[in-house]
């Protein structure tokens, strides 16, 4: 299960918007695009004045690399993604980033469970949630729509579980997740639709750059 270790603020400079991948902090003045806004680099600040001239590749590019780095996914598995979309019914685009929502730590994060994706991943590779009554410690794992997912009995006691229903229950939750907060348990109702995926990504260019 490879992933990113790199500085994670970083890749939102290098987008020029929050991914908010680091939870509280990015609604905080710590926020590195807030104290930085220019891409990171020697030359960040001459290359953030030379993006109004990106050529359509550079800006298919963009598009890819952003919807890559909010969910976390590396290349491999993302050209995956992208693969198996193209063989599915519907519009190959809206069904990726239907792939994306659906994966396990994307749903635990939207459920309110995790304070970001990145969180949710580590919670689950730690193995505390189970789905469908069994342990996993898979974050990329698709969710179906009448799939539970649990906290672990045991790993209710710890620490962090203690007061997630108080702040999880402070947390909104998109109408195609259904979720028990109390009991930190939930399931999905439905794919999400288009105007449900809260990121602000375009699939048309995350298609064209794949159909180069
Ligand atoms: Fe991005 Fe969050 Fe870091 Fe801000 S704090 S740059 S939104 S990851």
């Amino acid at each position: 299960m490879a992933r990113y270790t790199g500085p994670v603020c970083k890749l939102c400079r290098r987008e020029g918007e929050k991914l908010f991948l680091k939870g509280e902090r990015c609604f905080s003045q710590k926020c590195a695009i807030e104290r930085r806004n220019y891409p990171p680099g020697q030359h960040g600040k001459q290359m953030q004045w030379r993006r109004s001239n990106d050529s359509d590749f550079s800006k298919q590019l963009r598009a890819k690399q952003k919807a890559r780095r909010t969910y976390s996914v590396l290349e491999k598995q993302f050209r995956r993604y992208y693969k198996s979309a193209l063989k599915a019914k519907g519009l190959t685009g809206q069904v990726l980033l239907q792939t994306l929502e659906t994966r396990l730590d994307n749903v635990i994060y939207r459920m309110g469970f995790a304070s970001s994706r990145a969180q949710a991943r580590q919670l689950v590779t730690h193995g505390h949630f189970m789905v469908n009554g069994r342990r996993t410690d898979v974050p990329s794992m698709n969710i179906k729509p009448g799939d539970t997912i649990e906290i672990r009995e045991g790993s209710k006691k710890k620490t962090f579980f203690k007061d997630l229903a108080e702040i999880a229950a402070e947390r909104n939750a998109p109408e195609w997740i259904s979720r028990d907060v109390k009991n930190l348990t939930g399931s999905i109702l439905r794919a999400p639709e288009r105007s449900e995926v809260e990121a602000n990504l375009d699939e048309q260019l995350i298609v064209e750059y794949y159909s180069r």
